[in-house]
């Protein structure tokens, strides 16, 4: 696979997932624009990581919940690397509970930025992508968002609302060039489930996974490097679990 000459925005690209995105693109050859919330250190140490081998990567800080922020960000990628040809919409937070204790709040930053966010970095780059006739936008969904979990309402709802933009999307962008495609992994070894994974016993989390071991990001980063390169061509529309058989 090779992504020379693709310029690629991923969102959450400082840490875990996104990270590992970043960084598996960069190796392909792809130009990575990675963005970030608050942990600028952490952004820049991935920078320098893909500095490392040759790559080219830039950190851009946007709360992606915000269309403002996320809209300038856009501007401001497309303004420093001539274009955009691949979104990777991976920024995400968790605020569990089980809905009688679940406040107004956590609802709200749990859809502003798993859900919203996407809409606005989308809105934003596939302007670009439609003028260029290419694109390739990944959403990062989850397992939760096709089965449910009880305490995560607020997390399960937005996943799920992700599958439906990511299916629509397709329709609508197919005849421009642009595929839309949606990555749903289970348990995979990052900050988000580390708390999770100590509390519930990793043991027990593995026991009920077919593959018998967490996931790690560089499996879901090899995952959506297929689809953004030229080889997936025929694929959209389409919701591909990463879970190590965990929901079969
Ligand atoms: P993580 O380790 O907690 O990293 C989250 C990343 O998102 C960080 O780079 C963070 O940047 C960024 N971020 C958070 N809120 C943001 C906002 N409003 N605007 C811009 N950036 C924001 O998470 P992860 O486990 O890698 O998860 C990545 C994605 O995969 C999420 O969408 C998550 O829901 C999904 N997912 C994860 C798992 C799993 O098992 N880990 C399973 C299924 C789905 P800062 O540090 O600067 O805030």
């Amino acid at each position: 696979m090779d992504l020379s000459g693709k310029v690629c925005l991923v969102t959450g690209g400082s840490r875990g997932i996104g990270r590992s995105i970043s960084i598996k693109l960069a190796r392909l050859g792809a130009r990575v624009a990675l963005n970030y919330k608050s942990n600028e250190e952490q952004a820049q140490r991935v920078v320098s990581e893909i500095e490392s081998f040759n790559g080219e990567a830039a950190a851009f800080r946007a709360d992606v919940a915000d269309y403002q922020q996320a809209s300038q960000m856009v501007d401001e990628v497309v303004q420093k690397f001539g274009r955009i040809d691949i979104l990777v919409n991976n920024a995400g937070v968790t605020r569990d509970g089980l809905l009688l204790r679940m406040d107004e709040r956590d609802w709200d930053e749990v859809i502003n930025t798993n859900l919203k966010g996407m809409f606005n970095t989308t809105k934003s780059a596939v302007k670009f992508m439609v003028k260029q006739r290419w694109g390739r936008i990944i959403n990062i969904s989850s397992v939760v968002g096709i089965y449910g979990n009880a305490g995560q309402a607020n997390y399960a709802a937005a996943k799920a609302g992700v599958i439906g933009f990511t299916k629509s999307l397709a329709k609508e962008l197919g005849s421009r060039g642009i595929t839309v495609n949606a990555v749903a992994p289970g348990f995979i070894r990052t900050d988000m489930t580390s708390e999770l994974l100590k509390k519930a016993g990793e043991n027990l989390v593995v026991e009920k996974i077919p593959l018998k071991r967490i996931g790690e990001p560089e499996d879901v980063a090899n995952l959506v490097a297929f689809l953004v390169s030229e080889e997936a061509n025929y694929i959209t529309g389409q919701i591909i679990a990463i879970d190590g058989g965990l929901t079969l």
